[in-house]
């Protein structure tokens, strides 16, 4: 059976949970020994680089789209079995890549590892448009929110206009006991619903730490929505998308660093610093 291995994680809304979802089904995966390649291809406001330690000058996709880097040269360890791809965060970045070299990063991304996941931006942009066709499927990702489903209509139907594959649906931050069908709003998409990400307070907070919900609180209710979606993609058992502590059978374990295999090695400093920098970038 042929399996997916290129993944766009798209929306209409930003800031409905793309970029933490790209990360943590990333990280689950890379989690169950598959080699995993993140890439934000949301070029106008990339955000995946507050998740690697980046100087302002290091290397990024956009380097690559305008012929002035590899691709290798661009793609930095995040930790085992898991490297991304970040866009630079100037807008002078922006405004010098072209989104059409896409097409060839992705072909040889798909070549070399088990999974690529592609951050989309948001919205009905060109560059934004163009990954939907190039990814084997498509995870729509929205809150509950009316704002935010009738915004995924949209990337339902620009998908399939690209000739590209719905999925299907990742509601995130529900509650559950909510009043609302999640099912219902999947239904009225005429798409598969793939799962729900409950709200959880620890997802901002893993941010900050710059360790990935799955890695920093792995049994918390979002990790553990991310890592069932995770197995259900790949066709495993969810136990294999944790990396178990033998030293620390209670399951706080919130120190994200120096956890051995799989360990996370950007540091909270390391990416506190990229964050000032990126927004001082801009
Ligand atoms: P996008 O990439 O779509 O813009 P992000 O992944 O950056 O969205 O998420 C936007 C914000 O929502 C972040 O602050 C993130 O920590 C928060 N968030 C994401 N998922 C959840 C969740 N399940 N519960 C609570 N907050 C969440
Ligand atoms: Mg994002």
């Amino acid at each position: 059976m042929s399996q997916e291995t290129v993944y766009a994680i798209a929306s209409g809304k930003g800031g409905v949970g793309k970029t933490t979802t790209t990360v943590n089904l990333g990280t689950a995966l890379a989690q169950a020994d598959k080699r995993v390649a993140v890439v934000d291809v949301d070029l106008g406001m990339a955000n995946l680089a507050g998740f690697v330690s980046l100087a302002p000058d290091s290397t990024t996709l956009h380097d690559v789209l305008t012929d002035d880097a590899t691709i290798d040269e661009a793609t930095y360890r995040l930790a085992d079995n898991i490297v991304a791809l970040p866009s630079g965060t100037g807008l002078d970045d922006y405004a010098n890549a072209s989104p059409e070299g896409l097409r060839g990063v992705v072909e040889k991304l798909r070549d070399t590892y088990d999974y690529v996941f592609l951050d989309v931006g948001a919205g009905i942009s060109h560059e934004t448009v163009l990954p939907l066709g190039l990814a084997d499927g498509v995870l729509v990702v929205s809150t509950p929110e009316p704002a935010a489903i009738q915004d995924s209509q949209k990337t339902v139907k620009l998908t399939n206009r690209t000739g590209g594959t719905v999925e299907g649906l990742i509601l995130t931050r529900t509650h559950p006991n909510s009043s609302l069908s999640y099912e219902e709003i999947a239904t009225r998409l005429e798409v598969p619903l793939i799962g729900t990400i409950p709200e959880d307070p620890i997802a901002r907070k893993s941010v900050y730490a710059g360790t990935p919900l799955v890695v920093y609180k792995p049994d918390g209710p979002a990790a553990t929505a991310y890592r069932q979606i995770a197995a259900d993609l790949a066709g495993i058992d969810v136990a294999r998308t944790k990396i178990e502590d033998p030293e620390d059978d209670e399951s706080d374990s919130s120190d994200g660093d120096g956890g051995g295999d799989g360990g996370w090695e950007a540091s909270p400093d390391e990416v506190s610093s990229a964050i000032t920098e990126a927004e001082s970038d801009t």
